[in-house]
């Protein structure tokens, strides 16, 4: 993976740039649609390709459990298994392994379960108030257990027990064999005590290392094993038994820079005396990039600490390819808690806002030097009835558009727009046809997409303040 700034913003952190993977070019900053069981709900992949897409994202802990890391492997990993030729990324499975567990009481859908405060990745501060104590309340429901070394916790498909180490989480990402994959973390609410966020950001930043060391072992047992076709405990102990693995270590020529760094001192990489190309065989796996995670809550110091540490890790002198800023915010301190860690994050590698994508949070992350963002919400709302436009957020459901002949927007140039009238999409809701969903995912996503594509062009045409200016004045008109 290659990173290069082609625009700065004046005076600010915000950039435009192009990620280069071995299945395409990302231009940043870019919105990730997340395809959480490898699919966008309720879209075909050439259908988010055509919206703009070109990467997407899926979740590691849904991966696992269902249909199993080792069967997407198998598959050829996750784009081959989904069919998506571009860019993948998935993510640790860390806020989902927490989100499902001791600290938020919500379902993996997002819907907030009947037993605990739900918290969501983004809070106001009269939300944090809100919630109750709920770790040492031995009552409350416990799902996810958090060690020195990992998590255990309970599937939310069938009850059954599963422990998840920093080392796990990377040879379940290295099986599903995204171009881009994250470093273990532990997601803390941000109700969390100051202690407790102290304790857990050590955590983090010991399971930040382990989590990079593992990913350099497994590059460098792809290369010498390329022939074992899942990555399992036994199968790493056998290579690492093995002569061949022995000599490649010895071997500077194959230097682990050689196999995860750039394109062309990956060409030289291959070590003399074997006959087989890795790169060739495995392209999904060899192009793993993987990303370290900032986390910190909502404290400045811990936020500063945490970019600084995560920034300097590194195993033998290899360091993280990119950086995500994790955990839950409030809404209020999201711009300086991003911009306290884009100021310390190298420059020359990219920066993902993790789950987060409401319009005007996009301005802020761009405007503080963030190039990439994942969320649910541009789908997740669609399949809800509550559609982008550029006044505001409307729900088709309501009565005033069971007559209206108007496209959802004017000037949309989505599939949706140009064929679709409100009442149809209304109709379609009401009547609980699966086409609401898809008709309305195609105009949210592409609404998200676009918007980030607008944002680029304007850093790039040197007009982002006035452009951010009258979006948002419009979109927060809000036509209800
Ligand atoms: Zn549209």
């Amino acid at each position: 993976m290659q990173f290069r700034i082609e625009k700065k913003l004046k005076n600010s952190l915000g950039r435009a740039g192009v990620i280069t993977t071995l299945h395409g070019e990302i231009k940043t900053p870019a919105f990730v649609p997340v395809g959480t069981k490898a699919s966008v709900k309720a879209l075909t992949p050439s259908q988010v390709s055509d919206l703009g897409a070109e990467v997407i994202l899926g979740n590691t802990y849904h991966l696992y459990l269902q249909p199993g890391d080792e069967i997407v492997r198998a598959a050829g990993g996750i784009g081959k298994f989904m069919n998506w030729p571009g860019p993948t990324m998935t993510d640790s499975g860390g806020f989902q392994v927490f989100s499902l567990g001791v600290a938020y009481s919500k379902d993996p859908e997002g819907k907030q379960a009947s037993n605990g405060a739900g918290i969501s990745k983004v809070m106001t501060k009269a939300d944090l108030l809100l919630i109750p104590e709920r770790f040492d309340d031995s009552d409350a429901p416990r799902l996810a257990k958090i060690g020195q070394d990992g998590v255990s916790f309970k599937s939310h498909l069938d009850g059954s027990i599963h422990y998840i180490t920093p080392e796990k989480s990377i040879q379940i990402q290295h099986n599903l064999g995204a171009d881009i994959i994250f470093a273990f973390d532990e997601c803390t609410s941000p109700a969390e005590d100051l202690k407790y966020q102290e304790e857990a950001l050590e955590r983090t930043h010991r399971w930040a290392e382990r989590s990079l060391r593992e990913h350099q072992k497994l590059l460098l047992f792809h290369g010498s094993h390329s022939n074992l076709n899942v990555v399992t405990e036994s199968n790493i102990a056998y290579a690492e038994k093995s002569t061949i693995f022995d000599a490649l270590k010895k071997t500077e020529e194959y230097s682990l820079e050689g196999v995860s760094q750039t394109d062309e001192s990956r060409g030289s990489a291959k070590p003399a005396g074997l006959d087989s190309d890795p790169i060739k065989n495995d392209s999904s796996v060899f192009s793993s990039a993987l990303f370290g995670i900032v986390q910190g809550g909502r404290e400045e110091f811990l936020r500063k600490k945490s970019a600084k540490i995560i920034a300097e890790t590194n195993v033998d002198g290899k360091y993280f390819d990119g950086f995500g800023i994790g955990g839950s915010f409030a809404k209020e301190d999201m711009s300086s808690a991003v911009k306290w860690v884009n100021e310390i994050l190298p420059e020359d590698k990219p920066r993902h806002l993790l789950g987060i994508g409401e319009p005007e949070d996009l301005f802020m992350g761009i405007e503080n030097g963030v190039d990439l963002f994942d969320c649910v919400a541009p789908t997740r709302n669609a399949r809800n009835g509550t559609l982008f436009t550029k006044y505001g957020k409307i729900n088709i459901s309501n009565a005033k558009y069971k007559n209206d002949f108007s496209p959802i927007e004017k000037d949309c140039q989505c599939y949706t727009c140009k064929n679709y009238t409100k009442a149809y999409v209304s109709h379609l809701f009401h009547g609980k046809e699966m086409l609401a969903g898809t008709l309305a995912s195609i105009h949210n996503l592409y609404f998200i997409i676009h918007l980030v594509n607008n944002i680029r062009q304007s850093i790039l045409n040197d007009t982002f303040h006035e452009y951010k200016k009258e979006f948002l004045k419009m979109f927060k008109g809000n036509l209800g």
